[in-house]
């Protein structure tokens, strides 16, 4: 069993189409492992038994989905007591695509609720452990998804990133993740939380199988008006990538801003570059800075309007009340978190007319200023390295009474979502204490085979998966 779990999707690929497996036989290996993990780990919310498959290149080969994203039959709670018994009538655009190239959706997994945070701990339901160490947080919000991958419970597992949810994930359980640029992949079906940064990623243990679920997703969707019509390309298809012709930005940043280890393994990663010949320049953005607080209030912003159709009546949770007022708010005072609520009401206070000029419409100024700064730079350089975060995965609850410093969690991936632009967490190295340290890099709108390509090219000199297979428990 433990020989089928620890294969990539690729392989398993083979494996069935070889005659060796049976797609039916490798879900059932994972079903038996979830079994004997995910009471320890708490990656799922839902266990899908039932095996259906649709012949294709997926082989049968199981994927975790985010339970943001609906799934024909099988519950979609988004984490939250709103939606705690909610049934979609249809799949995602992109869970039936990959229905239809021959995946199998194996179980929904867990995430802060409506997809708001960076531990899990927002979950209405439970906060899922570290593989890595279970007295730590998975990252978040897919932090279901990256636990899921990480302890082997999935080969591979769709999230979601509105500013950081499955870059941030994917370094504190030490795998990647990559969110693609904006409308490469539908969002119809994926529940909306901030719908201008929303976006469907993949979570993996190494990038080959990242570009084959890309590849089986992507593409234009008349459900979506924003998913773009620009062609997709044979992900998996790697291009060589040469280190003296690749022209990569730096980013620099004030020191404070990462802990000392991550400061460290951050020259580690810049060298590991500079060794192999590539070509690097360092760059200061002067907006990057901001790219924060923009995203609070554009993300609460929309958050607010998105989450107004959850009123009692339509989905979900309806309170008792003797009349239609009293109905409203006590299933939005019943159903909702904390942070949801804090989200709410930031975004309600932004879009307010007296604050819309002052908050929201600056905002959108302001995107609009990192986002050019970071299309300029793709102008020179063919990608730009940064890590992924502060610091390695944070204790379960010690960022919990300080919403700030938890929000502080995606200073290093917000931007490029403000921007629309793709970007990968690459699992770099361990620290002393065996705890993965992620590294990030970014490329320009739609170069989604290029970042793969570069991926790869790390992955088969770090070899960092041989440290998830060497199997912490
Ligand atoms: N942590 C960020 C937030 O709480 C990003 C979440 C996300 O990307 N879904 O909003």
């Amino acid at each position: 069993m433990d020989e089928i779990v620890k294969k990539n999707y690729f392989e398993l690929m083979a494996l069935v189409d070889r005659g060796e497996l049976t797609g039916e036989e490798v879900y059932n290996a994972f079903l038996h492992t979830i079994d004997k993990k995910d009471h320890e780990i708490k990656a799922y919310l839902t266990i899908n038994k039932e095996y259906e498959y649709k012949k294709g290149e997926l082989k049968g080969i199981p994927i975790a989905v985010k339970d943001n994203i609906s799934t024909e039959g099988i519950k979609t709670t988004c984490g939250s007591k709103f939606l705690e018994n909610y049934i979609p009538p249809y799949d995602a655009t992109a869970v039936i695509r990959l229905k239809n190239n021959g995946g199998t959706i194996i179980g929904k997994t867990n995430l802060d609720e409506f997809a708001m945070g960076s531990s899990t701990e927002n979950s209405a339901f439970w906060t899922t452990k570290n593989p890595w160490d279970t007295e730590r947080v998975p990252g978040g919000s897919s932090g279901g998804s990256a636990a899921a991958v990480a302890s082997f419970q999935a080969p591979v597992a769709l999230g979601s990133d509105t500013g950081g949810s499955v870059r941030q994930p994917a370094a504190f359980c030490g795998i990647y993740g990559l969110k693609p640029t904006y409308g490469r992949i539908s969002r119809y079906g994926l529940v909306a939380f901030a719908s201008s940064l929303d976006q469907i990623g993949v979570l993996s243990r190494n990038p080959k199988d990242i570009a084959i679920i890309l590849k089986n997703m992507a593409g234009v969707d008349s459900m979506d008006a924003t998913s773009s019509s620009v062609k997709t390309e044979d992900y998996d298809d790697f291009i060589n990538i040469e280190p003296s012709r690749t022209k990569i930005a730096v980013l620099k940043f004030p020191k404070e801003s990462l802990s000392s280890e991550m400061k460290i393994a951050y020259d580690e990663y810049i060298d590991f570059y500079s060794k192999r010949g590539f070509i690097l320049e360092e760059i200061e953005l002067k907006y990057w800075e901001y790219g924060l607080f923009v995203y609070y209030i554009i993300a609460s912003s929309e958050a607010s309007a998105n989450l107004s159709r959850y009123d009692g009546i339509r989905f979900g949770k309806r309170a008792k009340a003797d009349d239609i007022e009293t109905l409203y708010l006590k299933s939005r005072e019943e159903g909702f978190g904390r942070e949801v609520k804090r989200r709410i009401l930031m975004g309600t206070y932004s879009l307010s007319a007296g604050f819309f000029d002052e908050y929201y419409m600056k905002a959108t100024k302001v995107r609009a200023v990192i986002s050019g700064e970071i299309k300029n730079i793709f102008n020179v350089y063919d990608f730009v390295i940064l890590p992924t975060t502060p610091e390695v995965a944070f204790k379960i609850g010690e960022k919990n009474d300080n919403p700030i410093k938890m929000y502080y969690s995606d200073y290093f991936t917000i931007p490029f979502s403000l921007g629309g632009f793709p970007a990968i967490n690459i699992p770099f190295k361990l620290n002393d204490s065996g705890l993965p340290i992620g590294m990030q890099i970014a490329s320009n709108h739609f170069k989604e085979r290029e970042l793969l390509s570069i991926s790869d090219f790390l992955e088969k000199e770090i070899k960092f998966e041989n440290n998830i297979l060497g199997g912490f428990r």
